[in-house]
């Protein structure tokens, strides 16, 4: 192939045979796909995908194998190491070979964990980031993960770790004093023990949750509710992951910045939901 077709004019990078490239395909609407992302769709001879990667985006490598490697919530290790290691011998075969994982490959989706595998056995990466659901899922509901008047920083964790259980090594009492915005990935199996962790840890029970499934595809359901709520309205509205929670007041930002809903001609329910603009006029 001499040209990439229909990218902007550049001089793209070329997959050579025998490389690997480890590359983010967002959280699911295609359009959040990176150039180089679809550069890469272009020209891989294999693209080994992952459950969450939207089925979409696989047809724009009509030209390439497809292989699923899909692995979901907390199985052992060994079905790790098959992937990374089917990512060797694809490699080892003179492919061109694409792995495609959900939001981006080095959050939470142990892309770390391949790329290392294929340096350990000579083979040449590429690392293509992509959004994260944490993020831009989020953004799909109009809550910005940092807003000045909320938070200074955000706090990304994990509900559960390889076994399974909820991390361990995760300090809520840390978390919940250092970090005005928690954003929880894989959290929906241990919610009701995470929510009572931060509780515990002195959150307060009216605290703003949000819970975004199927982010930023057609499918994406938000349900808004508090850290006390949570665990029963996720069970009462039939939510199921993969979805993002998101504990924190910058949540309330999407009673103005739902922009979806406007979107379908519905108005901001509130367009100064943390009473900045009223504070200051009081003032
Ligand atoms: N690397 C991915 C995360 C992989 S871990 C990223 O950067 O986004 C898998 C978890 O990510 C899911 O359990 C869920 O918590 C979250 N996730 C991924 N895609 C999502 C989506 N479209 N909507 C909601 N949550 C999503």
């Amino acid at each position: 192939m001499d040209t990439v077709p229909d990218l902007p004019s550049r001089d793209w990078p070329r997959m050579q045979p025998g490389w690997v490239w480890l590359c983010g395909a967002g959280p699911g609407d295609p359009g959040l796909l990176t150039l180089h992302a679809l550069n890469a769709l272009r020209q891989a001879d294999v693209v080994v995908y992952d459950a969450l990667v939207e089925p979409a985006i696989l047809d724009w490598a009509p030209q390439a194998e497809h292989v699923y490697a899909g692995k979901r919530g907390g199985k052992p290790s060994a079905v790790q190491r098959d992937i990374s290691l089917r990512l060797v011998e694809l490699a080892r075969a003179g492919k061109r070979v694409l792995r495609l994982k959900g939001g981006d490959p080095f959050v939470f989706g142990r892309g770390g964990e391949e790329a290392q595998t294929l340096v350990q056995h000579d083979v040449p990466i590429r690392i293509i980031p992509g959004i994260s659901a944490g993020i831009g899922g989020l953004a799909y509901a109009g809550i910005p993960v940092t807003h000045r008047d909320v938070n200074q920083s955000v706090t990304f964790v994990t509900g559960h770790d390889q076994s399974g259980m909820t991390p361990q090594t995760l300090d809520w009492g840390a978390i919940s004093r250092g970090s005005q915005v928690i954003v929880i990935y894989m959290g929906m199996k241990h919610i009701a023990q995470i929510a009572s962790d931060l509780l515990a840890a002195g959150r307060a029970a009216s605290e703003p949750v949000a819970v975004v499934t199927q982010a930023t595809t057609d499918g994406q359901r938000v349900l808004e509710t508090t850290l006390a709520a949570c665990a029963d309205d996720i069970a009462a509205a039939g939510l199921e992951p993969p979805a993002i929670i998101c504990v924190g007041r910058a949540t309330l930002m999407r009673q103005a910045l739902d922009w979806q809903a406007q979107a379908r001609g519905e108005a901001p329910r509130d367009t100064d939901p943390l009473d900045r603009g009223r504070a200051a006029e009081s003032a």
